[in-house]
């Protein structure tokens, strides 16, 4: 009986120091090479649009490039082709899209070996399978199908898997979070027609920068379950409504839809969410008490002085965990992903996740918090191939 005493209690002893000498480090590694990482919104094509890169080899500027995403673990790193709302309404639109496509699929064809544009669950797999990185492809702003549906399919031909229905303002399918002008109330007819029809072609609806009424109203309509392929959780940011408030993320969950947190600073903390509207009005007072004109020299000015002297609060890994954290509170495992904004989000990414070398950062993070391997890897990719596939199935049998 001693004996066994004993042996329970070296047992015990032994489990426990394993458990202090555990290498979260090397497993976070081992488990970012061993599982498909999805990220859903990195916004490379505007980035080389603005100032063109090699992305096969190393680049000097972005967050994004091959050997960084390798790094990192990397493997579907959905292209956002993106377009200005400035363009909202024009002929512009659509070009303007073309072009960002016309960038990723230059990507694919200057380096085969090492990026290929995904269209399909099956393709993401394969390359994965392959060792190159997949590229697919998510529209950010609606506005490029100008109003006519033949344009939806025409995009969903060229690869388009998701569309951000709006983006700054509110265009002919969506009102905007951004854009007090909400001038249909949620959907327009059009944007209503819109949904359906990505439903059918197998489109994931993206309610990542649409309001409030909109997401409602896509939540009713939609057959599928949409994604906000990079919103974080409005909990931590009171009052702003480009991020998803505890009750969205429950109905979006319910429907089997899955939130993407983006790591802006701007999304993480209400520090940081401030930060840009504290120091705008600061710029307002600065030219009305000198009575200066207001022009964007001046202003760019300012606000590099102002940053000297205000220091922008980076948010940390810890804001990112504790969003994830959040969602998994009230809403559960298998309904959050990573969204990053990459390439997107300017100078405002959090100490320690820069760019997109970063990814085994926030896996040792997650087990740090005592995530179990199997719900680590939901995150990274289960939970949104899951809606991808449940998107394709859709569009299959209609
Ligand atoms: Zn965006």
């Amino acid at each position: 009986m001693k004996a066994l005493l004993a042996a329970v209690s070296l047992l015990a002893l032994t489990a426990c120091s394993a458990e202090e000498t555990r290498d979260v480090a090397g497993d976070a590694k081992r488990i970012a090479s061993e599982t498909i990482i999805v990220d859903t919104h990195i916004d490379v094509p505007y980035r080389l649009g603005h100032a063109w890169e090699d992305v096969s080899g190393p680049t000097a500027k972005g967050e994004f490039d091959y050997p960084r995403a390798v790094a990192g673990g990397l493997n579907v790193a959905f292209m956002s082709i993106y377009t200005p709302s400035r363009y909202d309404g024009t002929e512009k639109a659509k070009t303007h899209a073309e072009e960002m496509i016309a960038i990723v699929e230059k990507i694919e064809a200057d380096a085969p070996t090492k990026f290929r544009i995904a269209r399909t669950v099956a393709d993401a797999e394969k390359a994965f399978k392959d060792g190159v990185v997949a590229l697919p492809l998510g529209m950010e702003n609606g506005s490029p199908i100008m109003g006519d549906l033949t344009n939806l399919d025409y995009f969903f031909e060229r690869g388009i898997r998701y569309i951000t229905l709006a983006h700054a303002k509110s265009n002919d399918i969506a009102d905007s979070s951004y854009d007090p002008n909400h001038q249909w109330n949620g959907l327009s007819d059009f944007g209503k027609q819109v949904v359906t029809r990505m439903n059918e072609l197998g489109i994931i609806v993206d309610v990542s920068h649409i309001s409030d009424d909109t997401f409602w109203q896509v939540m009713e309509l939609t057959a599928v379950p949409p994604v906000a392929t990079h919103s974080s959780a409005r909990h931590f940011t009171p009052g702003f409504e480009r991020n998803m408030s505890d009750e969205m993320i429950q109905a979006l969950a319910k429907k089997g839809g899955v939130i993407m947190i983006n790591y802006g600073s701007s999304f993480l903390t209400e520090a940081a969410n401030k930060y840009g509207p504290t120091m705008d009005e600061a710029y307002a007072k600065h030219i009305a008490d000198n009575g200066l004109e207001d022009t964007s020299e001046l202003k760019d000015q300012f606000e590099k002085d102002y940053r000297v002297t205000n220091p922008y609060p980076y948010a940390t890994l810890d804001d990112v965990l504790d969003h994830i954290d959040h969602v998994v509170k009230i809403a559960g495992i298998d309904y959050v992903g990573i969204g990053s904004d990459f390439d997107g989000v300017g100078d405002s990414l959090p100490e320690g996740l820069k760019d997109v070398s970063s990814y085994t950062t926030l896996v040792e993070g997650l087990l740090n918090r005592g995530y179990k391997e199997e719900d680590v890897k939901k995150i990274l990719s289960g939970n949104f191939m899951r809606v991808w596939r449940t998107t394709e199935e859709y569009a299959a049998a209609h």
